[in-house]
């Protein structure tokens, strides 16, 4: 078991009370009448799945129950962040891989040295 921050309880929380809710920050199209069949079946059925850092939207559902956004590493798992919904990330792809990645290196290097 481990603890998740909600941004709106102020808290961390055991990971049962919540639920992944799929990718965070998908648009929906301003004028669906005006959306073309590609567009609006890119809206509805294709999400990104990212090796790396990715932005879910994750649900307090045993406890405040609102929605929030999580920034998490799909491939440790690692949750990097939660914010709340209509804010913006601090950690992203572009920003996230290349420290990590050089840290990761450089340790790598110490153990061997
Ligand atoms: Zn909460």
């Amino acid at each position: 078991m481990f603890y998740i921050y909600c941004p709106y309880c102020g808290e961390h929380r055991e990971e049962e009370e919540f639920h992944p809710k799929g990718q965070a920050h998908i648009e929906r199209p301003k004028d669906p009448e005006a959306c073309s069949d590609e567009a609006w079946g890119d809206y509805l059925f294709f999400r990104d799945n990212p090796r790396g850092v990715h932005h879910e939207l994750w649900v307090h559902a045993v406890g405040c129950r609102k929605f929030f956004n999580v920034t998490r590493h799909t491939v440790t798992y690692e949750i990097l962040e939660t914010y709340k919904m209509g804010e913006q990330p601090s950690i992203t792809a572009d920003a996230q891989g290349q420290p990590r990645e050089a840290v990761a290196a450089s340790r790598q290097e110490g153990v061997r040295a």
